[in-house]
């Protein structure tokens, strides 16, 4: 099937409310102009690099996040136009976002990436450190930021029962969060949910999905 038409059955199966994230990493410009043209204005990168060039090749009105893991030192080649940085899970990586942003006297969007699977993970943030985050000084300062709801991923395997119960933990985190409303701290947001399993996702509560493979086909990784 086509890209177009793989993103209108898609489209279709999810509820209104939900975002669509076309998670484009690796794919060729020709490629992100055949969802373009069929409607997707969204598109989820997950290297700076990658995604300031697509950025300066596609139409301006193209929303992109950044869902890969961040390094500080490439915060600023995205900071004049990315829409939502979905993986931020250090006070560090988030002051600098707020530098970056102050720069260009814009606010970013982010999301806090929250640890959910059960395989050990290296990125992400469990309860305890979330709340120290969230009540901290450091972050309160932090005006040309604002962080607008959780990622999450669940742990890489077939077996829809350990899915589900881990895109309920994230929900559970969401909702006793969500209480928590600051100037920079307004949550409405759950990015949870891939090409596998974002029915899944859905059904547990995610508002966000991020689907790459079964718009675009498999990816083929050189190098
Ligand atoms: C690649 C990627 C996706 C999309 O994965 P698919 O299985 O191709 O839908 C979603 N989220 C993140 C963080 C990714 O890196």
């Amino acid at each position: 099937m086509s890209i177009a038409e793989n993103l209108r059955n898609i489209i279709e199966s999810i509820p209104d409310d939900v975002t669509l994230v076309a998670v484009s990493k690796t794919k060729p410009i020709e490629d992100i102009m055949k969802a373009y043209e069929a409607g997707q204005r969204i598109f989820g990168e997950n290297k700076v690099q990658e995604m300031v060039a697509k950025h300066e090749q596609l139409p301006k009105d193209i929303q992109w996040h950044m869902i890969g893991h961040v390094q500080r030192n490439k915060v600023k080649y995205m900071a004049g136009f990315v829409n939502l940085i979905h993986g931020v899970d250090n006070l560090r990586l988030l002051q600098e976002i707020n530098k970056q942003a102050q720069k260009h006297q814009r606010t970013i969007h982010c999301l806090l990436q929250i640890k959910i699977a059960r395989e050990d993970s290296k990125f992400g943030m469990d309860q305890k450190e979330i709340n120290d985050f969230l009540t901290s000084e450091e972050f309160s300062v932090l005006q040309n930021i604002k962080i607008v709801g959780f990622m999450g991923m669940a742990t890489f395997t077939n077996d829809l029962n350990i899915i589900e119960s881990e895109f309920r933990s994230l929900k559970g985190a969401f909702d006793e969060f969500k209480t928590i409303k600051t100037d920079n701290c307004e949550m409405d947001t759950i990015s949870m949910g891939m090409s596998g399993d974002y029915q899944t996702a859905i059904k547990c509560g995610s508002n966000m999905i991020r689907v790459g493979s079964s718009i675009f086909g498999e990816r083929v990784y050189s190098n």
